[in-house]
Protein backbone atom coordinates (compact mmCIF):
# COMPACT_ATOMS: atom_id res chain seq x y z
CA UNK A 1 0.00 0.00 0.00
CA UNK A 2 2.88 2.20 1.04
CA UNK A 3 6.20 1.56 0.50
CA UNK A 4 9.18 3.82 1.82
CA UNK A 5 11.83 2.74 0.15
CA UNK A 6 15.70 4.21 0.47
CA UNK A 7 14.79 7.38 2.15
CA UNK A 8 17.22 9.86 2.74
CA UNK A 9 16.78 13.79 3.37
CA UNK A 10 19.45 15.92 3.71
CA UNK A 11 18.30 20.12 4.57
CA UNK A 12 20.48 22.92 3.34
CA UNK A 13 23.73 22.60 1.23
CA UNK A 14 27.54 23.19 1.51
CA UNK A 15 28.55 24.26 5.48
CA UNK A 16 24.42 24.00 6.72
CA UNK A 17 24.20 20.51 5.55
CA UNK A 18 21.67 18.27 7.89
CA UNK A 19 20.95 14.69 7.35
CA UNK A 20 17.28 14.34 8.75
CA UNK A 21 16.44 10.83 8.03
CA UNK A 22 20.05 8.51 6.22
CA UNK A 23 18.16 5.50 5.04
CA UNK A 24 14.37 4.57 5.89
CA UNK A 25 12.52 1.22 4.38
CA UNK A 26 9.40 -0.03 5.19
CA UNK A 27 6.04 -0.85 3.82
CA UNK A 28 2.57 -0.14 4.99
CA UNK A 29 -0.20 -2.64 4.26
CA UNK A 30 -3.43 -1.97 3.05
CA UNK A 31 -5.30 -1.32 6.21
CA UNK A 32 -3.03 -1.21 8.57
CA UNK A 33 -2.22 0.86 11.54
CA UNK A 34 1.01 1.67 12.84
CA UNK A 35 2.63 3.52 14.96
CA UNK A 36 6.25 5.38 14.34
CA UNK A 37 8.40 5.86 17.47
CA UNK A 38 11.90 7.52 18.36
CA UNK A 39 13.98 10.09 19.85
CA UNK A 40 13.12 13.53 19.10
CA UNK A 41 14.97 15.39 16.37
CA UNK A 42 15.32 12.08 14.85
CA UNK A 43 13.51 12.88 11.51
CA UNK A 44 9.99 11.64 12.31
CA UNK A 45 8.04 15.01 11.13
CA UNK A 46 10.39 15.00 8.12
CA UNK A 47 9.36 11.44 7.05
CA UNK A 48 6.03 12.42 7.11
CA UNK A 49 6.25 15.20 5.45
CA UNK A 50 8.32 13.17 2.81
CA UNK A 51 4.96 10.49 2.95
CA UNK A 52 2.45 13.39 2.88
CA UNK A 53 4.24 14.76 -0.44
CA UNK A 54 5.12 18.31 1.71
CA UNK A 55 8.80 17.52 0.87
CA UNK A 56 11.11 16.08 -1.82
CA UNK A 57 13.12 12.97 -1.04
CA UNK A 58 17.09 13.83 -1.10
CA UNK A 59 17.01 10.03 -2.43
CA UNK A 60 14.81 7.46 -2.33
CA UNK A 61 11.13 7.02 -2.73
CA UNK A 62 7.80 6.70 -1.03
CA UNK A 63 5.34 5.48 -3.13
CA UNK A 64 0.98 4.86 -2.34
CA UNK A 65 -0.73 1.84 -4.53
CA UNK A 66 2.60 1.76 -6.64
CA UNK A 67 2.13 5.41 -7.95
CA UNK A 68 5.44 7.52 -6.36
CA UNK A 69 4.35 10.39 -4.39
CA UNK A 70 5.41 13.74 -6.23
CA UNK A 71 2.51 16.37 -4.34
CA UNK A 72 0.17 15.53 -1.64
CA UNK A 73 -1.68 12.73 -2.79
CA UNK A 74 -5.37 13.24 -2.90
CA UNK A 75 -6.55 10.03 -0.86
CA UNK A 76 -4.28 10.94 2.20
CA UNK A 77 -5.67 13.23 5.20
CA UNK A 78 -2.69 14.58 7.96
CA UNK A 79 -3.32 15.96 11.25
CA UNK A 80 -0.61 17.84 12.10
CA UNK A 81 1.14 18.45 16.22
CA UNK A 82 0.26 21.75 15.93
CA UNK A 83 -3.48 21.74 15.38
CA UNK A 84 -4.30 25.17 16.67
CA UNK A 85 -2.41 26.56 13.63
CA UNK A 86 -3.53 24.34 11.38
CA UNK A 87 -7.40 25.65 11.94
CA UNK A 88 -8.85 28.69 10.66
CA UNK A 89 -9.73 30.91 13.42
CA UNK A 90 -12.37 32.83 10.73
CA UNK A 91 -14.32 29.43 9.94
CA UNK A 92 -16.63 27.70 12.04
CA UNK A 93 -15.77 24.10 13.12
CA UNK A 94 -18.63 22.82 10.78
CA UNK A 95 -16.76 25.30 7.90
CA UNK A 96 -13.27 24.10 8.85
CA UNK A 97 -13.90 20.73 7.93
CA UNK A 98 -16.26 20.96 4.93
CA UNK A 99 -13.12 23.44 3.51
CA UNK A 100 -11.06 20.25 2.04
CA UNK A 101 -14.40 18.71 0.63
CA UNK A 102 -14.74 22.04 -1.44
CA UNK A 103 -11.30 21.57 -2.58
CA UNK A 104 -12.57 17.93 -3.54
CA UNK A 105 -15.44 19.23 -5.86
CA UNK A 106 -17.94 17.49 -3.80
CA UNK A 107 -21.24 18.51 -3.83
CA UNK A 108 -23.30 20.66 -0.89
CA UNK A 109 -25.39 17.34 -0.09
CA UNK A 110 -22.78 15.32 0.22
CA UNK A 111 -20.56 17.24 1.84
CA UNK A 112 -22.92 18.08 4.57
CA UNK A 113 -23.55 14.39 5.06
CA UNK A 114 -19.55 13.73 5.55
CA UNK A 115 -19.27 16.69 8.03
CA UNK A 116 -22.14 16.03 9.62
CA UNK A 117 -20.86 12.10 9.97
CA UNK A 118 -17.18 13.26 10.90
CA UNK A 119 -18.07 15.76 13.76
CA UNK A 120 -21.06 12.66 15.06
CA UNK A 121 -17.89 10.57 15.05
CA UNK A 122 -15.55 12.23 17.34
CA UNK A 123 -18.34 13.98 19.71
CA UNK A 124 -18.67 17.40 18.46
CA UNK A 125 -21.90 17.12 16.31
CA UNK A 126 -23.10 20.22 19.38
CA UNK A 127 -20.18 22.01 18.31
CA UNK A 128 -20.52 22.71 14.69
CA UNK A 129 -21.36 26.09 14.93
CA UNK A 130 -18.44 27.41 17.08
CA UNK A 131 -15.09 28.50 15.97
CA UNK A 132 -11.91 27.21 17.10
CA UNK A 133 -10.74 29.51 19.62
CA UNK A 134 -14.01 28.86 22.07
CA UNK A 135 -12.64 24.91 22.24
CA UNK A 136 -10.24 23.58 24.56
CA UNK A 137 -7.23 21.67 23.29
CA UNK A 138 -8.84 18.44 23.19
CA UNK A 139 -12.07 20.09 20.99
CA UNK A 140 -9.96 21.69 18.35
CA UNK A 141 -7.62 18.10 18.02
CA UNK A 142 -11.29 16.27 17.64
CA UNK A 143 -11.99 18.98 15.06
CA UNK A 144 -8.80 17.88 12.92
CA UNK A 145 -9.48 14.61 13.41
CA UNK A 146 -12.74 15.20 11.98
CA UNK A 147 -11.98 17.15 8.91
CA UNK A 148 -9.32 14.63 7.94
CA UNK A 149 -11.60 11.69 8.46
CA UNK A 150 -14.51 13.85 6.26
CA UNK A 151 -12.23 13.78 3.64
CA UNK A 152 -12.25 10.01 3.51
CA UNK A 153 -9.17 9.65 2.79
CA UNK A 154 -7.15 5.53 2.65
CA UNK A 155 -4.36 6.59 4.20
CA UNK A 156 -4.54 9.05 7.57
CA UNK A 157 -0.60 10.39 8.56
CA UNK A 158 -0.83 11.73 12.01
CA UNK A 159 2.58 13.21 14.39
CA UNK A 160 2.62 13.80 17.60
CA UNK A 161 -1.04 14.77 17.70
CA UNK A 162 -2.02 14.34 21.13
CA UNK A 163 1.21 15.69 22.89
CA UNK A 164 -0.31 19.38 24.44
CA UNK A 165 -3.36 17.73 25.70
CA UNK A 166 -4.35 16.16 29.20
CA UNK A 167 -3.79 12.99 30.07
CA UNK A 168 -8.28 12.04 30.22
CA UNK A 169 -8.89 13.67 26.94
CA UNK A 170 -5.33 11.90 25.75
CA UNK A 171 -6.77 7.99 26.72
CA UNK A 172 -9.83 9.51 25.08
CA UNK A 173 -8.31 10.63 21.78
CA UNK A 174 -6.73 7.23 21.06
CA UNK A 175 -10.04 5.24 21.72
CA UNK A 176 -11.04 7.68 19.05
CA UNK A 177 -8.64 6.80 16.92
CA UNK A 178 -8.56 2.72 17.34
CA UNK A 179 -12.82 3.21 16.98
CA UNK A 180 -12.30 5.66 13.56
CA UNK A 181 -9.73 3.23 12.61
CA UNK A 182 -11.88 0.46 12.44
CA UNK A 183 -14.75 1.93 11.30
CA UNK A 184 -13.58 3.89 8.35
CA UNK A 185 -11.08 0.98 7.48
CA UNK A 186 -8.11 3.40 6.33
CA UNK A 187 -4.55 2.67 6.89
CA UNK A 188 -3.17 4.61 9.34
CA UNK A 189 0.35 5.78 10.24
CA UNK A 190 0.56 7.04 13.65
CA UNK A 191 3.80 9.13 14.81
CA UNK A 192 4.54 9.77 18.35
CA UNK A 193 7.48 9.87 20.93
CA UNK A 194 5.18 8.06 24.01
CA UNK A 195 5.94 4.44 23.71
CA UNK A 196 2.96 3.22 25.41
CA UNK A 197 0.50 5.37 23.25
CA UNK A 198 2.27 3.31 20.49
CA UNK A 199 2.27 0.04 21.77
CA UNK A 200 -1.58 0.37 22.93
CA UNK A 201 -2.69 2.19 19.63
CA UNK A 202 -0.48 0.31 16.91
CA UNK A 203 -0.79 -3.14 15.14
CA UNK A 204 3.07 -2.30 14.77
CA UNK A 205 5.50 -0.25 15.85
CA UNK A 206 8.71 1.15 14.01
CA UNK A 207 11.17 2.09 15.76
CA UNK A 208 13.49 4.97 14.48
CA UNK A 209 17.22 5.27 15.80
CA UNK A 210 18.84 8.79 16.12
CA UNK A 211 20.87 10.35 13.61
CA UNK A 212 21.86 8.91 11.37
CA UNK A 213 18.03 8.00 11.36
CA UNK A 214 17.34 4.20 9.89
CA UNK A 215 14.89 1.91 10.91
CA UNK A 216 15.92 0.11 14.09
CA UNK A 217 13.30 -2.29 14.49
CA UNK A 218 10.20 -3.22 13.48
CA UNK A 219 7.76 -4.55 16.10
CA UNK A 220 4.39 -6.71 16.04
CA UNK A 221 1.60 -6.10 18.36
CA UNK A 222 0.50 -9.50 19.16
CA UNK A 223 -2.17 -7.54 21.76
CA UNK A 224 -6.32 -8.33 21.13
CA UNK A 225 -7.69 -6.25 18.96
CA UNK A 226 -10.16 -5.22 21.71
CA UNK A 227 -8.07 -3.02 23.76
CA UNK A 228 -9.27 -0.59 26.55
CA UNK A 229 -7.53 1.51 28.62
CA UNK A 230 -7.03 0.01 31.99
CA UNK A 231 -7.34 -3.89 30.86
CA UNK A 232 -4.98 -3.57 28.11
CA UNK A 233 -2.30 -1.62 29.67
CA UNK A 234 -2.67 -4.15 32.87
CA UNK A 235 -2.11 -7.12 30.19
CA UNK A 236 1.57 -8.69 31.01
CA UNK A 237 1.70 -8.87 27.21
CA UNK A 238 1.72 -5.13 27.23
CA UNK A 239 4.07 -4.79 29.96
CA UNK A 240 6.41 -6.67 27.84
CA UNK A 241 5.58 -5.14 24.52
CA UNK A 242 6.27 -1.76 26.40
CA UNK A 243 9.88 -2.91 27.96
CA UNK A 244 11.04 -3.93 24.05
CA UNK A 245 10.14 -0.96 22.58
CA UNK A 246 12.13 1.14 25.30
CA UNK A 247 15.39 -1.38 25.15
CA UNK A 248 15.09 -0.66 21.78
CA UNK A 249 14.58 2.97 22.08
CA UNK A 250 18.04 3.09 24.23
CA UNK A 251 19.58 1.20 21.55
CA UNK A 252 18.63 3.60 19.21
CA UNK A 253 19.73 6.75 21.08
CA UNK A 254 23.45 4.92 21.30
CA UNK A 255 23.18 4.95 17.36
CA UNK A 256 23.45 2.06 14.61
CA UNK A 257 26.95 1.38 14.92
CA UNK A 258 27.32 1.72 18.70
CA UNK A 259 29.19 -1.76 19.36
CA UNK A 260 26.78 -3.94 21.90
CA UNK A 261 28.43 -4.13 25.16
CA UNK A 262 27.27 -8.28 24.76
CA UNK A 263 29.20 -8.49 22.03
CA UNK A 264 31.81 -11.20 22.57
P1 LIG B 1 11.45 14.89 14.80
O1 LIG B 1 10.10 15.15 14.22
O2 LIG B 1 11.78 13.42 14.92
O3 LIG B 1 11.65 15.57 16.12
P2 LIG B 1 12.43 16.49 12.56
O4 LIG B 1 12.05 15.75 11.34
O5 LIG B 1 11.58 17.65 12.93
O6 LIG B 1 12.56 15.46 13.79
O7 LIG B 1 13.92 17.01 12.41
C1 LIG B 1 15.01 16.14 12.10
C2 LIG B 1 16.30 16.95 11.95
O8 LIG B 1 16.21 17.80 10.82
C3 LIG B 1 16.60 17.86 13.14
O9 LIG B 1 18.00 17.88 13.32
C4 LIG B 1 16.08 19.20 12.68
O10 LIG B 1 16.78 20.25 13.32
C5 LIG B 1 16.37 19.15 11.19
N1 LIG B 1 15.41 19.97 10.40
C6 LIG B 1 14.07 19.82 10.38
N2 LIG B 1 13.49 20.68 9.53
C7 LIG B 1 14.50 21.41 8.99
C8 LIG B 1 14.58 22.47 8.02
N3 LIG B 1 13.48 22.93 7.43
N4 LIG B 1 15.81 22.96 7.73
C9 LIG B 1 16.92 22.47 8.31
N5 LIG B 1 16.93 21.48 9.20
C10 LIG B 1 15.75 20.95 9.55
MG1 LIG C 1 8.40 16.13 14.93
Amino acid sequence: MLDVNGLQKIYGGGEREVEAVRDLTFRLEEGELSCLVGPSGCGKTTLLKCVAGLLRPTAGSVSLAGHAISGPPRDMAVVFQEYGRSLFSWLTVRGNVELPLKEKKLGKGRRDSLVNEALQAVGLADSAESYPWQLSGGMQQRVAIARAIAYEPRVLLMDEPFAAVDAQTRADLEDLIRGLWKRFAMTVLFITHDIDEAVYLGQRVLVLSSSPTVVQDDIAVDLPDERDQLSTRSDQRFTALRSLVYTEIQNAKNGPAAPSPAAP
